[in-house]
């Protein structure tokens, strides 16, 4: 991957004005930073500083489903009806649907979701438990017709979803297999930036404990939320858990489901005024990933059934465990910005680092800049170079507001001492320094 740029090359179509569509502040920055652009109501393109970011968001994600033991694969965006009338969701799904027909009028659908594509795979080649467990996950755009898309990609009708598959032999190791996609989700949040909260989410005619949405607390959110206060305290599950320890995932499962937590659709008022005033968290939340047990509610329609160890078909146990990566860029804008712009955390930034030339054209802050920008590139780092013509002014404007979580200002002033300024985006702090010492800072 291509990770150095000079913004002279560079395609970021910043816009001057607010732009008046958006009602929220992530919409509004991401319009005005140029990551996005609507190209139908609630469809949108990722423009180059969005995909950047929107590329690494999945390369977190798919870093912690790895370590869960996920298997990525790739299905289709567009499916067959046919499945879907197995499995009775078809009619069941309603207008959310976009129904498709191919030129011999066959009925196709884009996929808002697939439990019955998974399936398919899942009972084509898995004949025996010893295969088990087994999780497939993938990446890939959903289409949902939403009633109201809003908010730019926070909710969009074509969004990318990982959507990760699970399935056993029991419901015993089904709910292992739950707690491992639980574990993954705190170390995927935390990775991101962001303090996620599970929280209790209804489980329809299934029923059981065992459906959690993961919310992050803001006030722009959809969702209204209660919980206890200490959540926001509560230590992350560490880089080397153990993944197989079946007590060890309980116990970060039971921890992290100790205190209560849930939206208003399961709210028990009953239960929330019982925790001491004080500690009582009541806000409003986005919700930025569903995890869900549901058993055999596809394996029995649709006939996906293993050899157990004692020697009968048993119908597999499964789940489902979504994330919104194009709705988590939005949810950490909301979470991290303030009046001049975007703060990126340092492990999903565009760039995490921009070198600004206040004086372009000027020999020494041309060849400081081209050093600094040279020995960042060599050494690996993710490096913005601000190249253009553009004022001082507005060369600082657009780091401010692309976040950029450190921003090396090269001025002819203090480039005749040998010096640059540094400066932190999230603090503000800046310090001048030699270029040599900036260099060993940021490397
Ligand atoms: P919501 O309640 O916001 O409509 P959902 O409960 O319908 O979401 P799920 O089916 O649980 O969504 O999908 C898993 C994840 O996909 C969600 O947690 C969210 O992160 C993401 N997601 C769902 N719908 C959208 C959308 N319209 N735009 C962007 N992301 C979405
Ligand atoms: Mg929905
Ligand atoms: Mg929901
Ligand atoms: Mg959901």
């Amino acid at each position: 991957m291509e990770t150095a740029m000079r913004l002279s090359r560079f395609f970021m179509p910043i816009l001057k004005e607010n732009p008046k569509e958006a009602e929220i502040v992530s919409h509004r920055l991401m319009l005005r930073a140029g990551m996005i652009r609507q190209q139908s109501q609630g469809i949108y393109s990722w423009l180059p500083l969005g995909k950047r970011v929107l590329d690494k968001v999945c390369a977190i994600v798919r870093e912690e489903q790895d370590r869960a033991g996920a298997n990525e694969i790739l299905m289709p965006t567009l499916q067959s009806a046919e499945l879907w009338q197995e499995s009775g969701r078809y009619e069941a799904y309603g207008k959310e649907m976009l129904r498709i027909a191919d030129r011999q009028d066959r009925p196709m659908l884009y996929g808002p979701t697939n439990e019955e594509m998974v399936t398919d795979i899942f009972r084509s080649s898995v004949k025996s438990y010893k295969d088990l467990p087994l999780n497939l996950y993938h990446i890939q755009w959903k289409f949902r017709d939403e009633i109201r898309p809003r908010f730019g990609t926070m909710r969009s009708r074509e969004f990318l979803m990982k959507d990760a598959y699970s399935f056993d032999l029991t419901k015993e190791d089904a709910i292992h297999a739950y707690n491992r996609m639980f574990t993954a989700y705190l170390r995927t949040f935390d990775r991101l930036g962001l303090r996620a909260i599970p929280m209790r989410a209804d489980t329809g005619p299934i029923g059981g404990n065992h459906s959690h949405e993961f919310i992050i607390l803001a006030d722009t959110g959809e969702s209204e939320v209660f919980c206890h206060k200490d959540f926001t305290e509560f230590d992350i599950p560490a880089e080397d858990t153990d993944f197989d320890d079946v007590k060890g995932l309980e116990a970060i499962f039971d921890k992290w489901t100790s205190l209560y937590a849930a939206t208003s659709e399961m709210h028990d008022e009953a239960a929330f005024d019982a925790i001491p005033e004080g500690d009582r968290l009541s806000a409003r939340g986005i919700e930025v990933g569903h995890i869900f047990y549901f058993g055999t509610k596809y394996s029995e329609p649709m006939g996906a059934k293993v050899q157990g160890p004692d020697g009968k078909e048993h119908f597999v146990h499964s789940g489902s465990y979504g994330i919104g990566p194009s709705r988590l860029v939005p949810a950490i804008i909301e979470a991290s910005h303030d009046d001049n712009g975007i703060i990126w955390p340092d492990s999903i930034a565009p760039f995490n680092v921009v070198v600004i030339n206040m004086k372009s054209g000027d020999a020494s802050c041309d060849g400081a800049c081209e050093k600094l920008y040279g020995d960042l590139q060599k050494a690996g780092v993710d490096v913005l170079y601000d190249d253009t013509d553009d004022r001082a002014g507005t060369k600082f404007a657009t780091a401010d507001l692309i976040g950029v979580p450190t921003q090396v200002v090269v001025g002819p002033r203090s480039i005749a001492n040998g010096e640059v300024e540094v400066k932190n985006r999230r603090t503000g702090e800046r310090e001048t320094m030699t270029v040599e010492a900036a260099l060993n800072r940021l490397t």
